[in-house]
């Protein structure tokens, strides 16, 4: 495995891997690797003969309240699990490679960004939907996966490159879960053992919209209630939102209509500590 740091470096080798008819594929990543990040690196491995990860902790995709600087940042550990997870080039530029001096572009995804996410987080989106770009042009990916925990963010992406008219296929992975049912995710190590326990009211809740809708209810936005008083049972719980969307636009649902898709989108907070976790249904 290569490690990389200079963007034009990673995209000369790039260009020259597309001559030598490489196909490439990308996970791009902040980091603080885990279980989730790795079952991309295994569907980028079945996918692409050279697999190609970033890291990269992306200061514009943060709020001045949030956590950047705490972000974890194990470079050895993550440079470590990247090599045995078979990755070819691990390119990790600093922020000043990425934005330098003089930068000033950024891409607007239009209202998906505005909804949920993007409501609790003003410029996220547009923070994501820049770095992805730039990444996609440096590494010059044919395929880039990203993982359906970040539904919202991977319906953006899709916006993007389609509307941009980026060449990269975008490809959506599993959420992968820890044996409770919590997604693994990079934050969770902010959790107290007393926060971690109460971290499973997620899954419950999804487990609990799981059956419901699986029973035949259409009313989602019952259903979203329910499972939300299930949130409200961890004393440290605060919901940001729970609700039912479209799972394309990402519009809210009320009740779900034979043939449409429908996702369960949630945001958490569990003391000091975000979490987000999301479940897709398609009405029967
Ligand atoms: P992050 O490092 O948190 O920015 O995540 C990098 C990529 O890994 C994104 O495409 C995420 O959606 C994906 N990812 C993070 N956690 C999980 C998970 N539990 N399951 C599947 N994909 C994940």
């Amino acid at each position: 495995m290569q490690i990389i740091t200079d963007p034009a470096e990673m995209q000369s080798i790039a260009e020259s891997l597309r001559l030598q008819h490489q196909f490439i594929g990308v996970v791009m990543t902040m980091g603080a690797l885990h279980e989730g990040h790795l079952s991309l690196v295994r569907l980028a491995r079945q996918k692409a003969g050279t697999v190609i990860m970033t890291i990269f902790v992306n200061p514009i995709q943060f709020g001045p309240e949030e956590d950047f600087h705490r972000y974890p940042r194990p470079f050895e550990q993550d440079a470590a699990l990247a090599r045995s997870a078979g990755i070819d080039y691990l390119f990790v530029p600093s922020p000043e490679q990425i934005y330098p001096e003089g930068f000033l572009t950024a891409i607007e995804p239009g209202p998906l960004s505005s909804l949920f996410e993007g409501r609790f987080r003003p410029g996220h989106f547009s923070g994501v939907a820049t770095v992805v770009v730039k990444l996609i042009n440096i590494t010059r990916p044919h395929i880039a996966i990203f993982g359906e925990k970040d539904a919202q963010q991977l319906a953006v992406i899709r916006q993007v490159t389609r509307d941009l008219n980026i060449g990269t296929s975008i490809i959506g992975a599993p959420i992968a879960r820890q044996s409770d049912g919590l997604a693994t995710s990079s934050r969770n190590v902010y959790l107290s053992s007393s926060e971690r326990e109460q971290a499973t009211v997620l899954y419950r809740a999804i487990q609990y919209a799981e059956q419901e809708t699986g029973r035949g209810r259409s009313d989602l936005a019952a259903i979203a209630d329910e499972a939300g008083a299930i949130i409200l049972t961890a004393p440290d719980a605060v919901t940001d939102y729970l609700c039912f969307v479209d799972d394309e636009t990402f519009e809210p649902a009320e009740e779900a209509a034979s043939g449409k898709a429908y996702r369960l989108v949630m945001a958490v907070r569990i003391g000091t500590t975000r979490l987000i976790d999301n479940w897709r249904f398609a009405c029967p």
